[in-house]
């Protein structure tokens, strides 16, 4: 066969073959225009699973008369001019593949009126021919019609599943976006039934509304509300506290500067700062958002765009760990001491603070998140007060109690009661002086360094020759990790020493796993985990075991160690550590003031 240009039609189809993989893909192009058009309310309604029928409606600019035809050719786009537009582009939008392509596989009527016209126009296509343009009634913005999804492409039509299954990838992205945009008000309908209604969401509490719509109000009640500024970015959002981790990574959102994406190294580095406090085998549920100079991010790396490049990846990586991690180590004792202080709502996501803060809010369950409270974060308090986890509460007589509250007695050898001034704390004793142990032992290792000893017999193992390279020229990488190792060939390498803590352990894997940890994120914090893990089992040995008798002061000054303890809210294996009882919740145990 010679060569020669496939015809328009084709080329539309191939490209479908990537932007348009389901109902939910059209969803999403669908109704990323419309933001990209300014609309501050987006309509979406669904015929069985999408497959019959997608209709987005939106209040945008709309488009030009002139530039319906276009709209729907290849490679035609409002969006970018030039490659530095390319490189700084903020809109969702900028291949302009994505109308021709879902027209090319669909039966597609586009209608709009224009901000400055005075009526709509209309524009249909049925795969290959598109009409001539027709005056219609429409208020202003765009609405889009997409019917019998890949009626001409048999062979894709084959792999749409159940309406069901089509409908719920539908919602997954629609939710995806409603929980990046609150200034927009979302509205979803399947089979004229509604499924979802969001309307505008200003305030840091319709914002929590809106999340505890779309992702469960128990994620809320477990989240924190953290929002810090560095290293020119900015994260924001909310994490879900360590006992409320998932089995599946199903409630992980990442937003980079408004666009929901999935990144190798963002879930590494989230993953690696709920490292040290999740159980094990568990995933961390996180909804964050965040924002930089687009021309640190390269989107054009996808047709869907839902991978981005960082310029700065390690730089990225480093910033997202140490953020999480420290909003992390927040006792959450002390938080809710001055939870009942009161305070000042935190500022809204999308006005950038002018200096480096940080803000970490904890979600109060819904009685209290009517009333937005600000916390000073560790670092910030620490600045501000000597002794800020020992911050006090009144209770009705004037005096002070610590935020773990007084001890009254202990309660079948395993549980610490004690008093504060809202109710009953129960801690378990255990849990508790594991994880005050286990932080104790970590800052004594910090102090003095990942010490070295050499192995009787050296460990020789084959890897690539990238790996072999890596592994010579990384030499103070690996003396830094209490690792001696040498290149004896091409693709050998030999291990000498390791940590003295990790005698016993498995040499050869570690090294791989520290040379690949080089290869993909330019550092390794392998060594300090495998390390952590056997400093958490040997704090676990080292505390207080069930049925031990405490006095009343030693169950004080547990208490007030876990006060000053990072993530003393749960104990190494990532079950909490104390809970509490407050009087109105006892009240209403006991039917009280009814
Ligand atoms: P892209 O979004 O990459 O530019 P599309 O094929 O999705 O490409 O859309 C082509 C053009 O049509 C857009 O650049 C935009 O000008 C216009 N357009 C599409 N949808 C809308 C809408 N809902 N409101 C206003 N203009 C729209
Ligand atoms: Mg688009």
């Amino acid at each position: 066969m010679r060569i020669h240009a496939l015809p328009t039609l084709l080329v539309n189809q191939i490209a479908a073959g990537e932007v348009v993989e389901r109902p939910a893909s059209v969803i999403k192009e669908l109704v990323e225009n419309s933001l990209d058009a300014g609309a501050t309310q987006i309509e979406i309604d669904i015929e069985q699973g999408g497959i019959k029928q997608i209709r987005v409606r939106d209040n945008g600019r709309g488009i030009h008369k002139d530039d319906l035809a276009l709209a729907l050719s290849r490679h035609a786009t409002s969006k970018v001019n030039s490659l530095d537009e390319l490189e700084r582009v903020q809109s969702m939008g900028f291949r302009g593949e994505a109308l021709p392509s879902i027209a090319s596989v669909s039966h597609l009527r586009l209608t709009s009126h224009e901000i400055d016209s005075d009526c709509a126009w209309s524009i249909t296509s049925n795969g290959d021919e598109v009409s001539a343009i027709e005056p219609i009634a429409h208020p202003q913005g765009s609405t889009i019609d997409v019917r019998d999804l890949f009626f001409n492409t048999p062979a894709r039509r084959k792999f749409l599943r159940t309406e069901k299954t089509e409908f719920s990838h539908i919602e997954t992205v629609v939710r995806r976006m409603a929980l990046a945009r609150f200034d927009v008000a979302f509205t979803l309908k399947h089979n004229r039934r509604e499924v979802l209604a969001l309307p505008v969401a200003e305030a840091q509490v319709d914002r929590e509304r809106r999340l505890s719509k779309l992702l469960g109000a128990q994620f809320l009640e477990s989240a924190i509300y953290i929002q810090h500024e560095a290293v020119g970015m900015r994260l924001s959002g909310w994490v879900a506290r360590p006992i409320f981790s998932r089995s599946q990574a199903d409630m992980q959102y990442f937003y980079v500067n408004g666009r929901h994406i999935r990144d190798r190294l963002v879930s590494h580095g989230v993953r690696q700062a709920f490292q040290d406090v999740l159980y094990h085998g568990r995933h961390p549920a996180y909804l964050l958002y965040l924002e930089m100079d687009p021309v640190m991010v390269d989107v054009n790396v996808h047709p869907t765009k839902h991978e981005v490049r960082f310029r700065e990846s390690r730089l990225v990586h480093d910033f997202l760990f140490r953020t999480l991690h420290k909003s992390l180590a927040e006792p959450a004792a002390a938080d809710r001491a001055m939870a009942s202080e009161g305070g000042q709502s935190t500022a809204p996501i999308t006005d950038i603070p002018s200096s480096t803060t940080t803000v970490v809010q904890h979600t109060m369950p819904l009685r209290v998140a009517e009333r937005p409270v600000a916390y000073r974060s560790s670092m910030q308090m620490q600045m501000q007060s000597p002794s800020p986890m020992q911050a006090e509460q009144a209770d009705a007589a004037g005096r002070t109690t610590p935020p773990l509250g007084l001890a009254l007695a202990q309660l079948h050898g395993i549980y610490i009661l004690s008093q504060d001034a809202d109710g009953l704390i129960l801690v378990d004793m255990h849990a508790g002086h594991e994880r005050v142990t286990y932080e104790r032992m970590k800052v004594a290792f910090e102090g003095e360094g990942i010490r070295s000893q050499p192995l009787l017999v050296p460990v020789r193992m084959q890897v690539s020759r990238r790996e072999a390279e890596l592994a010579e020229g990384c030499d103070e990488a690996f003396g830094g990790l209490g690792l001696e190792l040498d290149r004896t060939g091409d693709e050998s390498l030999v291990v000498r020493s390791i940590p003295v803590h990790l005698q016993g352990a498995d040499v050869e894997r570690l090294v791989r796993d520290v040379l690949s940890d080089l290869v993909i994120y330019g550092s390794s914090k392998r060594v300090r985990q495998e390390i952590n893990a056997i400093l958490a089992t040997m704090a676990c040995h080292g505390s207080v075991r069930a049925n031990r008798r405490l006095t009343i002061d030693e169950m004080n000054a547990l208490l007030r160690e876990m006060e000053r303890t990072e993530r003393s809210e749960q104990c190494n294996h990532g079950r909490p550590t104390w809970t509490r009882l407050t009087m109105a919740e006892l009240d209403k145990l006991f039917l009280r003031g009814r």
